[in-house]
């Protein structure tokens, strides 16, 4: 097993950083890290009294059912789309990402 790593074609290694984990304790739902990701692997969801989850809009202007919920986290949707960049963590104000490289 090795790590996986691409070559740029500047001819340089990059080692992808793939979103593995998000702290969903810190994570206070503000969409910053979702903004950032090209690849739809984040979702915005609701966690409701019970514990249900909904998926809802990251856009500050569609935030009109908030007291549905009593809180918002962003999951990790869809990791399968994540190419490692690591922009979502780079810009996530709480420090919630934990991310993992991949083995080849
Ligand atoms: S590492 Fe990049 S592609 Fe993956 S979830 Fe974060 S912003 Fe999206
Ligand atoms: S940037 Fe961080 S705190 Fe904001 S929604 Fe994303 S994971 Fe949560």
């Amino acid at each position: 097993m090795a790590t996986f790593t691409v070559t740029l074609p500047g001819g340089k290694l990059w080692t992808p950083q793939y979103a593995e984990a998000i702290n969903e304790d810190k994570c206070i739902g503000c969409g910053r890290c979702f903004k950032v990701c090209g690849r739809d692997v984040l979702q915005l969801v609701g966690l409701t009294e019970d514990g249900e989850r909904i998926a809802v809009s990251a856009d500050p202007e569609d935030d009109d059912e908030d007291e549905e919920y009593e809180k918002k986290v962003m999951t990790i949707a869809n990791p399968e789309n994540c190419v490692g960049c690591e922009a979502c963590m780079k810009i996530c104000p709480k420090k919630c990402y934990t991310h993992t490289t991949a083995e080849v």
